[in-house]
Parts: structure tokens; C-alpha cells; sequence
């Protein structure tokens, strides 16, 4: 059973629509869960609400990863440094589906403040990323690097003293 996040009222059953989901590998293969998720409907004519389907807090309603691959998959790819694609084929999703799981999970925790905390001996080095050709000069990004914890902070496009 439930309600309407509208208006309260007790939401009527419609129908199910199956999703298909992808999870961790199992076995060394790819795995997918058939969600039947159901779709909800509102009895009041009058609200705003019409129809919904049910969510998941496993399940981010962007992806069609579960949470738990998601955050293997960017577990994997940042604290192991494995590629993406590779985590793509173990996964059965795309490089795009993978990357955006990283980015989901990963960008919280890069923007934790408490990541670095005091830094006392900064290191700052300047790195060519992109060869010049026909269409653009060479492309710079600069490094910041706590030596002391050995981490890199951040990187930062250009080599400009800014
Ligand atoms: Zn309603």
C-alpha cells in the first residue's frame, strides 16, 4: 500500500513496468535484475500527482546501476585505478554508464574538505596532458600535491602562476 506524496490519500495500484537493472558480476559474468516496478495512481482527479512508479533506495533513479555496483565500480576505479572500460565489460554497461556512477560516488568524496585537511608542504608541478596539433596549442593542467601524505589535492587547468 501507499500513499500519495501529493495529497496523502491512498494510492490505487495501476500496473507494473519491468526495468532491467544491472548488479555486481556474479560467477565472472555480468548480472541483471528484473525489476517489476510498480506504477502507482492517485484516486483524487483534482491532484497534480496523476501516476508514479515506486522507487528503490538501491537503485539511483539516474542509472541502471544498483547503488552497491555503482559504488564498487568507483571503488575500483579510484582507490585500485582500474579502467573504466574494463569495469564496463565486467558490468555489462557502457564506459558512459560506468563513468557516471564514478562521478556519482566519486565527486562527494573529492569535495570533502576533510579529504586533505592541513597541508604543510604543497608541491606544484606543471604537466603537458595534450599535445599540440592543427586545431590547438598545447594544453597544460598543474598539479597540487601534498608531499607529506603523499596525495595529489588537485588539478587545475593551465600553468599560469594563479
Ligand atoms: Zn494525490
Amino acid at each position: 500500500m501507499a500513499g500519495c506524496a501529493e495529497c496523502g490519500v491512498r494510492a490505487e495500484a495501476q500496473d507494473r513496468m519491468a526495468v532491467e537493472i544491472r548488479d555486481l558480476a556474479c560467477f565472472g559474468r555480468p548480472a541483471r535484475l528484473r525489476w517489476c516496478k510498480r506504477r502507482w495512481r492517485c484516486v483524487d482527479p483534482d491532484c497534480e500527482a496523476k501516476t508514479w512508479t515506486e522507487a528503490s533506495p538501491h537503485v539511483s533513479s539516474r542509472t541502471v546501476l544498483t547503488r552497491r555496483a555503482g559504488w564498487e565500480a568507483c571503488r575500483q576505479v579510484g582507490a585500485n585505478a582500474r579502467p573504466v572500460a574494463g569495469l564496463a565489460r565486467e558490468l555489462g554497461v557502457t564506459w558512459s554508464t560506468v563513468m557516471d556512477a564514478v562521478a556519482e560516488h566519486g565527486t562527494p568524496l573529492v569535495d570533502d574538505p576533510d579529504r586533505v585537511g592541513v597541508v604543510t608542504s604543497l608541491g606544484v608541478d606543471e604537466t603537458a596532458f595534450l599535445k599540440a596539433d592543427r586545431t590547438h596549442p598545447t594544453r597544460y593542467a598543474t598539479g597540487l600535491v601534498d608531499l607529506h601524505a603523499r596525495i595529489v589535492i588537485d588539478m587545475v587547468e593551465g600553468q599560469r602562476g594563479r
